[in-house]
């Protein structure tokens, strides 16, 4: 089956006893045993519960994975991911990650006794260069966030094998509708269901996809033992919108193409970064290892006041967290996402009081262009 019709059916042969065409919404914390010497498929939901496993298979074939288990949010599943560490390893991370993620790394596995390293992971010498015995992990956000730096999934992945590393790739951005890192030799990969998954955003929830068994039944030891999955009724909202993905994403690619390109022409707009301008860093390389640019867009206004103008004046976008739902939405990094991080270190990266970050959403990309030049300019 392809893509697009995966989405509905990767669990065509699965359907319960009532024959629904809609996964039921199995909302039960245990289930009676059949007999005293009978195995029953399902025991108690931390395990597994139907409605989150008909997810799970969902997902994981979607990024062709081995397995896949979901989670309450994104954050848990990077910190069940963080698990397979222990004291005395050390990562190599992308410079630019989602703030929860570093905040997760700095504050909490460090203190655990795991080592990072962020660095531009864009720079393949650079990586091998930080390499020591004791690296378990390279972990990658591919585009990154907010400043949409590019690495190379493969490239990445050929140093990971070479030193027996391996490779996380958080895919949240793209989604595997564009790109699929397991394909391109990653071990793992961390989705938050939240975004583009979820696509409405009304419910949290995570992902791990792995490649393996081995993986696999690590990932699921820990989730048993912790807790932390998704609840029947949000397994139910992600599986829905999933239905609706690649018609969602190819409309919100269209719509972040267009807008992008006409931010560029705006004179007090100083820089767009975009993963889909022909001459962007990395744009070869996304277009050999992704199957479209998605919906985010960053850009650096001439001044603080207009940044604020923009916040406060746009009508169709929300000035909101989050990103990749149907509603385009605006978020100001200094003060949200970001705000955890020291002051001189996001503003080395250009994450400045002028700095802001789109999601673009699925309305009429006129209205959308209207909105900004509106907020802009009058
Ligand atoms: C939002 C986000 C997360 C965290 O996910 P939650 O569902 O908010 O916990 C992780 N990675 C990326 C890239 C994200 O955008």
């Amino acid at each position: 089956m392809k893509f697009e019709t995966l989405c509905l059916h990767a669990d065509l042969n699965e359907k319960d006893e009532w024959g629904t065409l809609t996964q039921a919404i199995c909302q039960s914390a245990t289930f009676v045993h059949k007999g005293v010497d009978v195995d029953s498929p399902y025991s108690y939901s931390r395990l597994s519960n139907p409605t989150r496993s008909h997810l799970e298979r969902t997902i994981c074939a979607l990024e062709g994975g081995y397995a896949a288990y979901a989670f309450s949010s994104g954050m848990t599943a990077i910190t069940v991911s963080m698990m397979l560490l222990k004291p005395n390893d050390h990562v190599i991370a992308t410079n630019d990650l989602y703030g929860g993620a570093l905040r997760l790394f700095n504050n909490v596995n460090k203190a655990n006794g795991i080592e990072f390293d962020f660095i531009d992971t864009s720079n393949i010498p650079l990586i091998e260069s930080k390499i020591k015995p004791n690296t378990r992990v390279i972990y990658l956000e591919t585009p990154s966030n907010p400043l949409m730096q590019i690495t190379d999934i493969e490239e990445v992945a050929k140093l990971c094998h070479k030193h027996n590393i391996l490779l996380y790739v958080d895919n949240t951005f793209l989604t595997p509708y564009y790109q699929k890192p397991l394909e391109l030799g990653a071990d793992l990969v961390i989705h938050s269901g939240t975004k583009y998954l979820g696509g409405h955003n009304d419910a949290l929830a995570g992902f791990v996809v792995l490649k393996n068994k081995e993986l696999a039944d690590k990932v699921l030891y820990y989730s048993k033992t912790i807790g932390g999955q998704l609840a029947p009724f949000d397994s139910f909202l992600i599986e829905r919108g999933i239905k609706t993905l690649p018609i969602r994403m190819d409309r919100i690619n269209d719509n972040a193409y267009k807008i992008a390109n006409w931010l560029r022409t705006c004179n007090k707009i100083k820089k767009v970064y975009y993963v889909g301008f022909d001459d962007y860093k990395g744009h070869d390389i996304i277009l050999k290892q992704s199957k479209g640019y998605g919906g985010m867009i960053s850009i650096e206004v001439e001044s603080e006041e207009l940044a604020k103008k923009i916040l406060r004046d746009v009508k169709i976008f929300q000035y909101a967290e989050s990103l990749g739902g149907v509603d385009s939405l605006i978020t100001y990094p200094m003060r949200q996402t970001h705000a955890d991080l020291p002051k001189e270190e996001r503003e080395a990266k250009g994450i400045n009081e002028r700095f802001l970050r789109i999601s673009v959403g699925i309305e009429n990309v006129d209205d959308l262009i209207s909105d900004l030049k509106e907020a802009i300019y009058e």
